[in-house]
């Protein structure tokens, strides 16, 4: 079983995701970690992340781990730990150019779709639906208006969860800040040549934007068992 969820950022993909991980007993793959794990590499080495060939040679190469401890899904890069490295607003900054360069997109992938093939998964990302898997049995696109998504990912650099509490509050100046970035992001991911963000076609849209965290993971959480029992007919 394949669960895909696509989205823009700060949709609720990850909090869904993990949600859905526990709940069915899959696999969850942050596949967006990915991509920031080799732009958090190359300004670490001081690549540049125009240089499409120096990059691409960092998204070959390096060794990503997922691990769990008490922080919850850890990820390690050539042996170090870079969980919290890789939320920095540095790449956040960066990560889009990066992960729009094809060799980058094409090693990443190929590791994505080996994952895929160890077992059950639920992935996140832009192109999951579309190119990683698109056979997936269930293809979920999260879509949230900009203002919402924006809160969220403030609400939660505070240390905060917005999808816990609805009243979580989050400095105002840092929220445009965030707003300005997920917009600059949302363009050059949805804009790009090489699996630019979009809906797959059978994938089915889903607003978080006045949903609950629960409403949501309860949605999907339909499909699955939909999945499942179409699965066990043609057992
Ligand atoms: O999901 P997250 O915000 O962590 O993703 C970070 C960035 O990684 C996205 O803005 C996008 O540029 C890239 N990404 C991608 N394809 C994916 C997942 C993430 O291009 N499947």
């Amino acid at each position: 079983m394949r669960v895909a969820i696509d989205g823009p950022a700060g949709s609720g993909k990850s909090t869904v995701a993990r949600a859905i991980a526990g709940r069915a007993n899959v696999t969850y793959l942050d596949t967006g970690a990915m991509y920031r794990a080799v732009t958090c590499k190359c300004l670490a080495d001081g690549v540049p992340v125009t240089d499409a060939e120096r990059v691409a040679d960092v998204a070959r190469s390096i060794d990503i781990r997922f691990g769990q401890d008490h922080r919850g899904q850890t990820v390690h890069a050539d042996g170090q730990d870079v969980t919290a490295a890789i939320r920095t607003a540095a790449v956040d900054r960066n990560v889009s150019a990066v992960s729009a360069i094809p060799a980058v997109r094409e090693a990443m992938v190929e590791r994505q779709r080996k994952l895929g093939a160890e077992g059950d998964v639920v992935a996140e990302g832009r192109d999951i639906g579309t190119v990683v898997f698109p056979d997936a049995e269930v293809k979920v696109y999260l879509t949230a208006d900009p203002a919402a998504r924006a809160h969220r990912r403030a609400v939660q650099r505070g240390g905060g969860d917005a999808a816990v509490d609805a009243n979580a509050t989050a400095d105002a100046a840092e929220e445009q800040k965030v707003l300005d970035d997920l917009i600059r992001r949302d363009q050059l991911d949805s804009t790009r040549e090489v699996a630019p963000l979009r809906p797959a076609e059978d994938a089915v849209h889903i607003d978080s934007s006045n949903l609950t965290l629960e409403q949501v993971v309860d949605q999907v959480m339909g499909l699955i068992a939909a999945a499942r029992a179409k699965e066990a007919v043609h057992a």
